[in-house]
């Protein structure tokens, strides 16, 4: 299959030629000729799979025909974070070279004056985060009855962050007879449920099984102590002896243990950088790229922050945590083996994760590579009884032959406690996206309260975490 085959105009099929694609993927040719008959489409795609340009393609030659309004635009695209509606701007310039088109982004964190200025001259695309986007509604500064085409992208990050209602406000806003493209990498319920609500007799394209991981990565798991500091010396063996790194993504699950991490690695000489909610927008674009240029080859980042982010050659993805929804972890190891690379994606797993783990294989149904098998084997229950309980100074004072005792500050070793975890979450959703994300609208709620009360049982030491592990040492 050739691009010259899809329907595309000959405008955007010389963008193609000079972005030096000569393929489409899968869901770029199942995609595109249903979006150029005008139907609704479902995709169910990782992002890495080439699903901007699925759209963003065909959009581009419906749009050569017809011009904007003052205050209307002709299409709209909705994405869940700042970062991921900037990268599907890059898009349009990179595949609109040879067109005219007007696009505006309307995103948080920057002034309304310009945006207002640029829906005055009447946008063709606008792309939003779904509260900027809401917020201009309200100010009277925007009408959504001529659009024409309405994405809605990264629909599962979008349930994540609690924007559901915000969509459905959307949807309501733009004309009933507008075509709907709505992608997702999985398929909850509730999304099920939007686009039976939203979409017309639309056609469903899978590239991949939901929520199945990238099958270009190779995985593997490392068992570690709860202690923060033994889980860095972890993670540091492990970008040190990390074969063919060039450059790493490193994923927390709270943005104070982002802050925590990239200043640690720095003081043991990494150059390394930090990507998390509480950063403005210039400074995580800034951030972005010098991740992206090679200057900052190892970034410590929070879900939010880097979900969906298109760097393409990221050589290993480090979860410093197991994420507790197992589907951060699909999306989270997709930040490699984008088009068709090879990547390496490792696992810190302490004995309050094993239950994340556990879910995260049962997703993408496959048991994951153990580094330190004989720490993964029997049970946490059947090993208690004949364990000894050691205290956490003695813990402490066996790690601490690894690294200089004075590197760490005494707050780490604080329980974190139930609250804060659920506030640090919130808070995140709120500073990366538009707005604070209702608790109602989160799935696994309990999963998560849950893995926030093991980590607070940090007295308790299961057998398996007293033996002795081994790791390559550079
Ligand atoms: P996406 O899934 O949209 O985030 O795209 C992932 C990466 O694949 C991006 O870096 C694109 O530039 C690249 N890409 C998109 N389409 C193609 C294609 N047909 N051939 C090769 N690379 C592509």
């Amino acid at each position: 299959m050739a691009f010259s085959d899809l329907g595309l105009s000959e405008r955007v099929l010389e963008a193609v030629t000079q972005s030096g694609y000569t393929e489409p993927t899968p869901i770029q040719a199942q995609a595109i000729p249903e979006v150029l008959a005008k139907r609704d489409v479902i995709g169910i795609a990782q992002t890495g799979t080439g699903k901007t340009a699925s759209f963003v393609l065909p959009m581009l030659t419906r749009l050569e025909s017809g011009r904007a309004r003052a205050r209307m635009p002709r299409t709209l695209i909705v994405e869940p974070t700042r970062e991921l509606a900037a990268q599907v701007e890059q898009n349009f310039d990179k595949y609109g070279v040879n067109h005219k088109l007007t696009v505006a982004l309307l995103i948080g964190g920057v002034s309304f004056d310009e945006q207002e200025k640029k829906l005055d001259r009447g946008a063709d695309v606008l792309i939003a985060t779904p509260g900027r986007l809401l917020d201009h509604f309200g100010r009277g500064k925007l009408l959504l009855t001529g659009v024409e085409i309405l994405v809605i992208d990264e629909a599962d990050r979008m349930l994540d962050m609690g924007f559901i209602p915000d969509i459905e406000r959307i949807c309501s806003l733009v004309p009933a007879r507008r075509q709907t493209l709505f992608f997702s990498a999985t398929m909850a319920p509730e999304i099920s449920r939007l686009t039976e609500q939203f979409l017309r007799d639309p056609v469903r394209i899978e590239t991949s099984r939901p929520a199945s991981a990238a099958e270009n990565v190779k995985q593997w798991v490392v068992a570690t102590s709860a202690t923060p500091k033994d889980k860095r010396a972890v993670l540091r063996d492990q970008i040190r002896g990390a074969e063919g790194l060039s450059n790493a993504i490193v994923f927390c699950n709270r943005k104070r243990d982002v802050a925590t991490l990239h200043n640690s690695l720095k003081r043991h000489g990494f150059t390394a950088g930090a990507l998390h909610g509480d950063m403005d927008q210039h400074q995580r674009m800034a951030m972005l790229e010098s991740f992206r240029s090679g200057e900052t080859p190892i970034l410590v980042a929070s879900d939010v922050a880097a979900r969906g982010l298109d760097i393409p050659k990221v050589s290993h993805v480090f979860n410093y945590d197991l994420p507790v929804n197992a589907d951060d972890y699909v999306h989270r190891i997709g930040r490699t083996g984008r088009a068709g690379r090879s990547g390496v994606a490792i696992a810190l797993c302490t004995p309050a994760d094993k239950q994340a783990l556990d879910r995260i294989e049962k997703l993408i149904g496959t048991s994951i590579e153990k580094q330190n098998a004989d720490a993964f084997s029997g049970s946490d229950d059947s090993e208690q009884d004949s364990a000894p309980r050691r205290s956490r100074r003695s813990r402490k004072g066996k790690s601490s032959d690894r690294q200089p005792a004075k590197e760490e500050p005494r707050q780490e070793a604080k329980k974190p406690d139930h609250a804060s975890v659920k506030s640090a979450d919130v808070e995140e959703g709120k500073q990366s996206g538009e707005k604070p994300a209702p608790r109602k609208n989160r799935k696994n709620e309990p999963e998560r309260e849950l893995a926030a009360t093991a980590f607070g049982n940090e007295d308790f030491v299961p057998a398996f975490m007293l033996r002795q592990t081994r790791f390559a040492r550079s």
